[in-house]
């Protein structure tokens, strides 16, 4: 399947990733918006699925109260410019910073859109991720350095 490229910002918020940074989020347990070639199985409770005329064949599913509340037309907005809607971390509420709530530079334990809009799972990692805010302490930019005493 053609892959949709992502779409410039989130579905929720309008921001793009350069102005909020971290990742783009497609899914997580809570929340997530994901497009298929394919009429699957309900697989999320609650999830809303609907059949798009643009791109044509496709399905969009979603679930989580942040995305349920938008309107379909906002939902559909991307997809008729064939772009992958996402959510930022701040609207999915998933890798935050716990100093300052910018998103971390990796959003572990969800799925993310990359560049060319092909959906990869972030491992859920046991160490502290970098924050992706600069003015940060938690930002990799002011993380000390290794032979700092
Ligand atoms: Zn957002
Ligand atoms: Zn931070």
């Amino acid at each position: 399947m053609r892959k949709l490229l992502p779409a410039k910002s989130c579905v929720v918020c309008d921001r793009t990733l350069k102005q909020i940074g971290g990742q783009r989020i497609v899914a997580t347990q809570r929340v997530g918006i994901i497009v298929e070639r394919k009429f699957g199985r309900q697989r999320k409770k609650g999830e809303t699925i609907l059949a798009l005329s643009r791109p044509r064949g496709h399905y969009v599913r979603f679930w989580g109260k942040v995305i349920q509340e938008l309107s379909f037309e906002a939902i559909a907005k991307p997809l008729t410019n064939d772009r992958h809607p996402w959510l930022c971390q701040q609207c999915a509420g998933v890798a935050l910073c716990t100093k300052c709530g910018a998103p971390l530079t990796f959003a572990h334990g969800a799925d993310v859109l990359d560049d060319n809009g092909k959906a990869l799972h972030q491992m859920i990692v046991p160490a502290s991720l970098p924050c992706s805010n600069p003015g940060c302490e938690d930002s990799r930019e002011n993380a000390p350095a290794k032979d700092d005493e």
